[in-house]
């Protein structure tokens, strides 16, 4: 079985790619061949600072790194060492129909947010099909807010192969019920670009500070609170166990305890679940050129694979 997922360095990884993507990644490197790439190529479509985008790149594989990605397990990569993506996007674009690209979400909800819209954000989900198709990927561990995309890249794979020939394998995503969309600090998907994030390995002082700011309704303290509405009940029953969750939900239906409370509890959670992943941090911090390794490696047994993947779609389609 071969794993694929990928995850942008548009910014800094927050608590919403760790359970929505990063977790369950790290879980199925147990289970077959997982390849996971970094995006820079559709960072791009939000992001144009180059140095900010190398540095991101980097920072991304050592979050990755410290949350527990095996190296010798999992390739991980950079989407650009894998340059024959961008031909196979191509290639999928002359079979995908706009009206399929103009209900993607993330393009709607990019626009929606004011954000430039570019023909690189329109073809979005084409670069991310080729992402997948080129690595002949069975499975895809995403967050809810990716299923359209795997979708659709279901679709121009089978758009391809009635055209040209069964040549792509058509993946399935992987999506936990459970942490489907994790939401942000106002109550939206929390998202790199919409500066609402808990990011994983923030100061201690700044991860309180983004905790204390959760958005709440105005129930005073003495009042009964609706956990299931509740942004900070959501995050809790992430980080705690099933004991402390079935305390905090009885605690916020029976009212006495203010929000602010509430997130000082989830406050102490989150930094006590993610202290084993700051600890390894400082050891990959510790060894330099051990991300450029890791990443070299990577890119080998990718460009591998989809060599080979390659050289059929050029031949299927007439290019060779
Ligand atoms: P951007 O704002 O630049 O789109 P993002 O925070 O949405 O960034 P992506 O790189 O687009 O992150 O997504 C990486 C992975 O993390 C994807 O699998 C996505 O489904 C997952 N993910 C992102 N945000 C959430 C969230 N709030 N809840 C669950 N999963 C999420
Ligand atoms: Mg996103």
């Amino acid at each position: 079985m071969r794993i694929l997922s990928g995850i942008q360095p548009s910014g800094i990884l927050h608590i919403g790619n760790y359970f929505g993507m990063m977790r369950p990644a790290i879980e199925l490197q147990e289970e077959g061949e997982a390849l996971y790439f970094i995006a820079d190529y559709h960072a791009l479509t939000t992001l144009r600072e180059p140095d900010a985008l190398r540095e991101n790149s980097r920072r991304v594989a050592l979050d990755f790194l410290a949350c527990g990605l095996d190296p010798d397990r999992a390739a991980l990569f950079l989407q650009s060492d894998v340059p024959q993506v961008t031909e196979l996007a191509w290639i999928l674009s002359t079979v995908a129909p706009m009206g399929l690209l103009e209900r993607a979400h993330s393009y709607k909800d990019k626009i929606a947010r004011g954000l430039p819209a570019s023909a690189g954000l329109f073809n979005y989900p084409v670069l991310m099909a080729a992402d997948i198709l080129i690595y002949n990927s069975d499975v895809v561990p995403v967050g809810r807010d990716q299923k359209q995309h795997v979708e659709i890249t279901r679709d121009l794979a089978g758009k391809l192969n009635e055209t040209f020939g069964e040549i792509l394998k058509l993946p399935e995503p992987r999506i936990r019920e459970q942490t489907q969309i994790v939401p942000g600090l106002d109550g939206q998907k929390m998202s790199k670009s919409y500066g609402n994030t808990i990011d994983i390995f923030a100061e201690e002082k700044e991860m309180r500070r983004r905790v204390m700011s959760i958005v709440t309704d105005s129930a005073p303290v003495e009042a009964p609170k609706n956990p299931d509405e509740s942004t900070i009940f959501h995050l809790f029953s992430l980080v705690g166990s099933p004991e402390e969750i079935a305390a905090v939900r009885a605690a916020f239906e029976k009212g006495g305890t203010g929000y602010g409370e509430f997130k000082k509890q989830l406050f102490a959670k989150l930094w006590d679940y993610f202290a084993p992943m700051r600890k390894r941090r400082q050891e990959i911090l510790a060894r330099p050129g051990y991300i450029d390794e890791v990443l070299a490696k990577g890119a080998k047994r990718a460009n591998a694979i989809a060599d080979k993947v390659m050289r059929g779609v050029r031949r299927a389609v007439g290019l060779r």
